[in-house]
């Protein structure tokens, strides 16, 4: 498995373009299924625990595993979606339909919960079909559009490092996934340029 950490993209929608990274040994998938993708939904803070445990009680495996494949073809469309968008091309409204009708599944209600023992009035997904779990992914990736800033959403400098991230730093001059890996290794790369490869 990628030792790179899953969650650097700094938004939910980054982190689900991430949940597929390049690697030496090729690409590696992370919602290869129903299973993955509840994980990865519950890690991300797109769905809470218990509603993934109820999924996965209530809902055959294969059923939640044609929604892992239906989210991988997302991603894949939102990443192109992402790309223009960030580069400064024109979107045609009509692109986003596909993301407007995966909305469009979406039903909520509002609940109040304990949080860190305060209670809150939270956003509570229903859960009536295993389509729906793609609504949450649906939200962060519209989110991303409406809210973000095209030249804060980047792909990581790091040599052979596909990983995107919103730049949140004051400075706006973030160019790693991660200062520990990426970062990291670049810093070293170049010390060894400096210095010729054996220092
Ligand atoms: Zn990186």
């Amino acid at each position: 498995m990628d030792p790179r950490p899953l969650l650097v993209g700094s938004h939910p929608a980054a982190d689900f373009l991430n949940t597929t990274v390049s690697t030496a040994d090729g690409p590696v998938e992370r919602l290869v299924d129903g299973r993955a993708l509840l994980d990865w939904l519950v890690a991300v803070g797109l769905l809470e625990a218990p509603a993934a445990a109820a999924a996965r009680a209530r809902w055959p495996a294969a059923d939640l595993d044609r929604v892992a494949a239906e989210a991988r073809r997302l991603r894949e469309r939102a990443r192109r979606v992402l790309e223009d968008w960030r580069a400064g091309r024109a979107l045609r409204p009509g692109r986003l339909l596909p993301l407007n009708a995966l909305l469009e599944r979406g039903s909520a209600h509002r609940a109040l919960a304990l949080r860190g023992g305060r209670w809150t009035l939270v956003e509570r997904a229903r859960l009536d079909a295993p389509a729906q779990l793609l609504v949450p992914v649906a939200q962060a990736l519209a989110a991303l559009l409406a809210d973000e800033e095209p030249e804060r959403v980047r792909s990581c400098a790091g040599a052979g490092c596909t990983l995107w991230f919103v730049d949140r730093t004051r400075s706006g001059r973030r160019r790693f996934c991660s200062a520990e890996l990426c970062g990291n290794r670049a810093r070293v790369a170049a010390y060894r340029q400096r210095h010729g490869r054996g220092g």
